[in-house]
């Protein structure tokens, strides 16, 4: 595995396997890397990658003030020894003045999409996060680029974007990892101490029976303060939301869950240092279908 800090380098690398007629695939991460990390290089290889460029890359632009960009966990060499590991080819680390050299002045904003959930909590992140990934994905130029359906709203404006700019690049999502107890991976996992660690599960389990009692028809918004109650009882410290809300547009639940096919429950709380995301499909198999909790790719 090869690792390039420059842009005329990575093209270089991606341009000489293209034009040999190599299908190349794309992750993007901010390193701290974990099993979740690795599996968007199994995705891009079930989807047709035959080489796979890797990218380590903590983003000033979608930190807000007061966030964790400094404290942000870096361990070059040990995400480099993980994903030669897993098989990638070329790893990109660009410097920040790579990315945002003096005099950069361009934004990127998705407008809608980018409000609500983590965007009304964190005003400004989806536009960094939508101005680095449409950089990436230009510096790149790989055939296809797979993100996490953790952040199930940062590929749902990923998507919208690429369409938008008409950048020529297959989006792909890929299913989240969790723990065993349901937990789903997070560089920011890291931050819990052991008994904070233990009430982090109560989110996906919170998910669990608020996407339930969807299913049973139980009133919405009842099922949702039920919950976001349950989770600072057992020690969340706030909790930022918990919502349904359509699967594509983001749109919020108008009327009953069982008109509503692509519903997902959405949640993000705060634990100690640690902000966890998560979000599920309400009906993975298709309304009126089994119970069972797997994801369905957006
Ligand atoms: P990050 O390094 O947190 O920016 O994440 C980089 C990519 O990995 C994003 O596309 C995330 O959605 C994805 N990712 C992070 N955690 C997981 C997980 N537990 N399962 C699947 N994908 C993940």
């Amino acid at each position: 595995m090869e690792i390039v800090r420059s842009i005329v380098d990575l093209r270089a690398g991606v341009g000489a396997w293209r034009q040999a007629g190599v299908k190349v695939g794309l992750t993007t991460t901010m390193g701290a890397l974990h099993a979740g990390h690795l599996s968007l290089l199994d995705r891009a290889r079930a989807g047709g990658a035959e080489r796979i460029v890797a990218t380590i890359f903590v983003n000033p632009t979608q930190f807000g003030p007061g966030e964790d960009f400094e404290a942000y966990p870096r361990d070059e060499a040990r995400d480099a020894a993980m994903l030669k590991e897993a098989g990638c080819d070329l790893l990109f680390v660009p410097p920040v003045d790579e990315v945002y050299p003096p005099g950069f002045a361009t934004e990127v904003r998705v407008k809608g999409l980018t409000d609500v959930l983590c965007g009304a909590a964190r005003p400004g992140h989806f536009d960094g996060v939508a101005l680095v990934v449409s950089k990436l994905l230009n510096q790149a130029q790989a055939d296809l680029a797979v993100f996490g359906e953790k952040d199930w709203q940062q590929l749902a404006i990923i998507r919208r974007m690429a369409r938008d700019l008409d950048i020529p690049v297959t989006i792909l999502g890929a299913p989240i990892l969790r723990e065993p107890d349901g937990l789903a991976m997070s560089s920011r996992n890291r931050y819990l101490t052991d008994h904070q660690r233990n009430v982090a599960a109560g989110l996906h389990a919170g998910l669990q029976d608020v996407a339930a009692d969807l299913r049973e028809g139980r009133a919405a918004e009842a099922a949702l303060r039920h919950v976001a109650d349950k989770l600072v009882e057992e020690g969340f410290s706030s909790v930022d939301y918990i919502e349904a809300r359509d699967g594509a547009t983001l749109a919020p639940l108008k009327g009953e869950a069982a008109a509503a096919p692509e519903l997902r429950v959405f949640a993000a709380a705060t634990l100690g240092r640690a902000r966890l995301i998560d979000n599920l499909p309400v009906w993975p198999d298709g309304v009126g279908g089994g119970a069972d909790q797997g994801a369905r790719p957006l």
